[in-house]
């Protein structure tokens, strides 16, 4: 068959384990064996089976391989960007009066408004390569700017080409990411045209694109019983939730994603413990985002250790976004991971690949276990713990040949 292939000449192969929650496996001088782009077995090169003698080699090259990783929270498309507004904020200038002045997310939902399908696709596109070059593999994406139906429409298209050009993409509808000025504050009749309206219209025009729909439930955004009529009307076009919780301050928003059987809570700084042990009864992923809250300045951090204790599988994503976090670099995540969230290396790894995928119900990507998709990095470096000691070091994983 052609399309089988053994990699060989590796320093190691480093992988988590779907069936252990945070186990990692470490093969020193592994071999991988594929077939139709998906793993058919892994292990020492001494144990190959015969059955594989014969099967075309490629050779690693001696380096470390992982599997890819996934980012299960970006919000990839938008217009413009911000870093003016940035340097202000370095100078005192507030959010708040950011905000005032008509900058913030207005700016960002002004210059998306005015960004055509095409527009749309060519930035999402040369941020897809920067994200791929680094080394995710797959990717959550996120509408949220145009806030206003047509705006979200012509998000949702711009994803159905990307996903149509190839790319590895899980879409979620967040027409819900702030309250619209249309609106004038009013957020009960925000979430009533959100759900009513904009959620059905998006997914009559473009079926099949989003399998996921998110809300902003935050204080002076929208309340817990917003986001619980939101989402009920995402399940009923098949759209499963992921929420935007507990992000600058409680809301019970981590509790809402377990009392929904959501997919994913996101950010989650002020999570309660109760939200923690509901969201692991109920398998939700927390999704934790340090990058965010390293560009903001905080110093909240989300309690990572204790939802671990809490039987919690956490993921860890960019939040890749124009005004809180652009940043499209997993190894400055993996870096905070350990170094802010108090996580190991391995648990650090494990969050941005396995749990990751996890978090978008993907079985197959995330680790390099039978079954798996082959979409490997290889790492010329002597020890996978570099990625993370040598901090501003720039490195860029290898892929294999197609
Ligand atoms: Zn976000």
């Amino acid at each position: 068959m052609p399309d089988r292939r053994v990699l060989v000449n590796l320093r190691g192969l480093l992988t988590p384990d779907p069936a252990r929650a945070w186990a990692v496996d470490r093969i020193p001088d592994a071999v991988l064996a594929m077939e139709g782009g998906r793993v058919a077995w892994l292990g020492r090169a001494v144990d190959l089976p015969a059955a594989w003698a014969d099967v075309p080699r490629v050779d690693g090259g001696g380096a470390w391989a992982t599997p890819g990783f996934v980012d299960p929270h970006t919000h990839l498309l938008f217009g413009g960007n911000r870093s003016g507004e940035f340097n202000r904020r370095l100078h005192g200038v507030s959010y708040q009066q950011l905000a005032a002045e008509g900058g913030g997310i207005r700016e960002t939902m002004r210059a998306t408004r005015g960004a055509t399908v095409d527009d749309l696709v060519a930035a999402g596109e040369s941020r897809l390569r920067a994200f791929r070059e680094r080394g995710v593999v797959h990717l959550e994406c996120k509408t949220g700017y145009g806030l206003e139906l047509e705006a979200e429409a012509r998000l949702t298209a711009a994803y159905a080409e990307l996903k149509r050009r190839g790319w590895s993409l899980d879409v979620t509808l967040l027409p819900a990411h702030d309250l619209a000025p249309e609106f004038k504050g009013d957020a009960e009749a925000n979430a009533r045209a959100v759900a009513e309206d904009w959620l059905p219209e998006l997914v009559r025009r473009h079926p099949g694109v989003a399998r996921f729909c998110d809300v902003f439930v935050e204080t002076g955004v929208f309340s817990v019983a917003q986001g619980r009529r939101i989402f009920a009307a995402g399940k009923r076009l098949g759209l499963v939730p992921r929420v935007h919780a507990d992000e600058l301050t409680w809301t019970g928003g981590a509790e809402l994603a377990a009392e929904l059987g959501a997919a994913s809570a996101d950010h989650l700084m002020f999570c309660s413990d109760a939200g923690m042990k509901a969201m692991a009864a109920a398998e939700v992923t927390p999704v934790l985002l340090p990058g965010t809250t390293l560009f903001l300045g905080m110093r909240d951090w989300a309690p990572a250790r204790r939802m671990i204790e809490a039987g919690c599988r956490v993921a860890l994503a960019t939040d890749f976004n124009p005004g809180s976090c652009p940043c499209v670099d997993p190894l400055s995540i993996l870096r905070l991971g350990c170094l802010q969230l108090r996580l190991t290396f391995e648990e650090s790894f494990t969050a941005m690949t396995l749990h990751a995928a996890g978090s978008l119900r993907r079985g197959d990507l995330g680790h390099l276990h039978p079954g798996g998709r082959a979409e490997l990095l290889l790492w010329d470096v002597d020890d996978l713990l570099e990625l993370v000691y040598w901090v501003g070091e720039p490195y860029r994983p290898r892929f294999l040949p197609t």
